[in-house]
């Protein structure tokens, strides 16, 4: 593993003025990471699993290294190959861990899906990555009933009893002398194809290699997250987002880090989930805004959350209100990461930033991220602009490969030295990034240029709010006009009255042209199902 580069816990100009990418021929994430841990720390904690039964498991380095081996040795035995590629869809079970490190160790190409996907989702994505293997759980077994026909699926792999043409997949501990020897991988062989979260449209297939991912995370677990060996870190996040791979999977194990992991299969329970993080004494947390939100609706005092060091957020914005609550209630700033599934985390309020309400923080060690207009040039601090990384003369290494056929989306997010991310922002004087929206979403009202966020988040100021979301309305007078969906808090009632409230607050709160002049009560938001809010879908309801 590269260690070129100062603790998360130095300072963070220092760290960024010395951070160089290692750029190692070879890279394995099992082999030089994982094995690592089992050599200096066998029987040190790297993953502690418990479910909502009370079922508890710690598994150790030592045994993680094993039974990944077994897993290596498992899947090769059934006839996969190096570069082949495996769609894995699986709750927060064990399993999960030890296939994806065995996939890692044989260089077999991952593909994590949610459990919440349907039988049509699951046959586009087979079809759209020409899949060689499906490796499931039992519990997801129905699923995969009318999809057995996929052309090019030799292998189907259950870690329950099925009949044929599924193999059950047992985990068990394999001694390194019995492991088949796996060449080492080369730094940009294939590691794993994640399906992106669809907030916009239908989900595009991120490649990663074994360095972009594998060894592009330290910089989530190190700087960002501040993880030491003797953290119990959790993130929330199911294992098909990229999400897990960065707090749940590589972030963590980076750092030789516990991966703290709770299994449960229903709808996000706030008040069972505190008392996990209290039970489980985890140190470091991350949670996405959707959960943040609900979580702050909470009794915080009742729960021990003394274990906590750090709190951070990805994903989507988080609401300034938000992080203010957390804060009186546990002492702790909620700090922003900013990144996709196609890059490790780019811009992120490390540790020894003086903390700033509602901007995401700075760019990473490693990354040159800049705020360009059309032409590919930087914009001057305080204009908006497309968040961009710098690709030439150098790609750092956390980024994506590129989209897998699909020439467009290659295409689009290409411009000049840059990779275009999609999302816009505006740099302060400091250097601090501040998040205005998704290209797409953001609102172009008489004149002004309106990020949705920002009337969301002035929304959930008000006592009736619970959640919204905003879109721009197309109008002949003012090009688009601001549209509130809100959602109520218990005791609140839907009426004029309160529309008008509402929009008399927003007015109050900010600059009085971002208030919505449409407000529509709703009992649920459209979201995808890793819990973003889709304003595409709100927006497609729409007509002049
Ligand atoms: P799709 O690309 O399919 O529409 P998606 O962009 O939501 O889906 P992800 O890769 O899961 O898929 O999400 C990355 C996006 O999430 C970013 O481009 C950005 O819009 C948003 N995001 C992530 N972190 C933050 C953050 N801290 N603040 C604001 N937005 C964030
Ligand atoms: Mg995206």
């Amino acid at each position: 593993m590269p260690e070129s580069s100062p603790r998360a816990s130095a300072d963070y100009e220092t760290a960024r003025r010395d951070f160089r990418w290692e750029r190692p021929g070879h890279f394995n994430f099992a082999t030089d990471v994982i094995d690592r841990h089992a050599a200096e720390r066998p029987q040190a904690p790297a993953l502690q699993w418990s479910d909502e039964s009370g079922r508890s498991l710690c598994f150790t380095f030592q045994e993680l290294k094993e039974r990944s081996l077994h897993a290596a040795r498992f899947l090769t035995g059934l006839g996969l190959k190096r570069g082949d590629r495996a769609f894995i869809l699986m709750p927060r079970v064990p399993e999960w861990w030890f296939l994806v490190l065995g996939c890692i160790r044989a260089g077999i190409v991952f593909m994590p899906g949610t459990p919440m996907l349907t039988a049509k989702d699951i046959r586009y994505r087979l079809e759209a990555a020409s899949a060689k293997a499906v490796l499931t759980d039992s519990s997801c077994l129905d699923r995969f009933e009318g999809v057995m026909d996929v052309a090019g699926v030799t292998t189907w792999v259950s870690t329950g009893d099925a009949p044929a043409p599924w193999t059950r997949y047992t985990s068990e501990a394999l001694a390194e002398g019995q492991a088949v020897a796996f060449p080492p991988t080369r730094a940009e062989d294939p590691l794993l194809i994640y399906f992106t979260s669809g907030t916009t449209g239908m989900p595009k297939m991120v490649q990663h290699t074994q360095a972009s991912y594998g060894q592009g995370h330290l910089i989530t677990g190190r700087y960002w997250l501040d993880l030491r060996p003797e953290d119990r870190h959790l993130t929330l996040s199911d294992t098909g987002w990229a999400k897990c791979a960065w707090g749940k999977l590589f972030g963590p194990w980076s750092e030789g880090a516990c991966n703290v992991v709770y299994d449960f299969r229903g709808r996000f329970d706030p008040v069972a989930f505190l008392k996990v993080l209290e039970r489980e004494r985890v140190t470091t947390f991350c949670a996405p805004p959707t959960a943040w939100r609900a979580l702050v609706l909470q009794d915080l005092k009742a729960v021990d959350l003394s274990s906590l060091r750090h709190t951070v957020s990805a994903g989507e914005p988080l609401n300034p209100e938000v992080i203010e609550t957390w804060k009186e209630a546990t002492g702790l700033f909620i700090r922003e990461g900013y990144g996709q599934t196609e890059t490790v985390v780019i811009v992120g309020m490390f540790p020894s930033l003086e903390p700033r309400m509602g901007s995401m923080g700075k760019p990473s060690p490693g990354f040159t991220v800049g705020v360009i207009n059309e032409q590919g040039e930087e914009v001057a601090d305080g204009q908006e602009g497309d968040i961009a990384v710098r690709v030439k003369p150098e790609r750092p290494v956390g980024l994506f490969h590129g989209y897998l056929n699909d020439d467009a989306a290659n295409a689009a997010s290409s411009r000049g030295d840059w990779y275009v991310t999609g999302d816009r922002a505006v740099r302060d004087a400091d250097g601090y990034l501040w998040f205005v929206g998704r290209s797409d979403d953001v609102i172009k009202t008489s004149g002004y240029r309106v990020g949705p966020f920002e009337v969301e988040s002035a929304l959930l100021e008000h006592p009736a709010v619970a959640e919204s979301a905003v879109i721009g309305v197309p109008d002949d007078k003012i090009g688009q006009r601001i549209k509130a969906y809100v959602l109520l808090t218990p005791g609140h009632t839907a009426s004029p009255a309160l529309a008008q409230e509402l929009q008399d607050f927003v007015k109050k709160t900010t600059a009085p042209y971002k208030y919505p002049r449409e407000i529509e009560f709703v009992s649920e938001l459209p979201k995808t199902v890793s819990g973003k809010i889709r304003r595409a879908e709100l927006r497609a309801t729409q007509k002049k």
